[in-house]
């Protein structure tokens, strides 16, 4: 499997839920109190017969126009319409945005040859949600035209895709696996966002149920040491994939 980090900027993040550029070259951490400072960065996985995108970013585009999405997966030899599975961990803004994007005035499906893969409670909650993490417009533009595949709960999609409920960040919150015999990729979106956070157990503030997000995390190392996982990060700042270790009880990412 071939895997492509799709880097779309480094934002901070506070209470307002809004996702701010952040540039550490001109930007100072210490002027933006109570934030979050983290990396989006969905995925782009070859397969062998199936072109995959994990979560599509916030839907920026260049100062030309252009969807940073799109460019990022030319950049790596693709073509948008050449992806065949959208796979959604959770609908919130800077993982749902760009699902769709705006071309001069016209709204368009981003990848109108894919199938997008969404958890069916977290599409009806996002839908009646009322928190600003959630863009309704999004949703109701995809109901209209989009090819929609609805999960529920765990399970597969094929012999080498699966799907599991975590809930934890979002009450339906999913991570996929994908297993093409030795090799194996596993993106925990926001159950597992950074690899530093292996590293040390807490409890996150941002998360719907943080204990059970901490106890996932703890598990989820194990597996990955276990069966050597390539892990995908995110919002991981350090780095965005890696393979985890579990020493002394100690996690380690290499
Ligand atoms: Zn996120």
């Amino acid at each position: 499997m071939q895997v492509h980090t799709l880097y779309e900027g480094s934002y901070s993040v506070d209470a307002t839920k809004k996702f701010i550029p952040f540039d550490p070259v001109k930007d100072k951490a210490k002027d933006r109190p109570a934030s979050l400072f983290v990396h989006v960065q969905p995925f782009l996985v070859a397969m062998e017969d199936q072109l995959i995108l994990f979560d599509t970013g916030l839907g920026y585009s260049t100062e030309e126009g252009k969807l940073i999405l799109h460019e990022n997966i030319r950049k790596a030899g693709f073509s948008p319409d050449e992806v065949t599975m959208v796979l959604m961990s959770h609908l919130h803004f800077d993982h749902a945005g760009g699902m769709i994007h705006q071309v001069g005035e016209q709204v368009e499906l981003s990848f109108p040859h894919a199938v997008y893969v969404i958890q069916r409670g977290e599409w009806e909650s996002a839908f009646s949600n009322t928190s600003s993490s959630y863009k309704k417009e999004i949703f109701e533009f995809l109901q209209r035209n989009a090819q929609l595949h609805f999960v529920e709960g765990s399970g597969a999609l094929n012999a080498q895709i699966s799907y599991e409920l975590t809930g934890a960040h979002t009450p339906f919150h999913q991570t996929f696996l994908l297993d093409e015999g030795d090799e194996k990729v596993f993106f925990g979106a926001d159950v597992l966002p950074e690899p530093e956070e292996l590293l040390r157990k807490f409890i996150a503030k941002y998360d719907f149920d943080g204990r059970k997000a901490m106890e996932l995390r703890q598990s989820y190392g194990e597996r990955a040491a276990a069966e050597n996982w390539n892990c995908l990060f995110y919002h991981g700042k350090s780095r965005a994939t890696g393979f985890v270790t579990l020493e002394d009880g100690q996690f380690k990412i290499q």
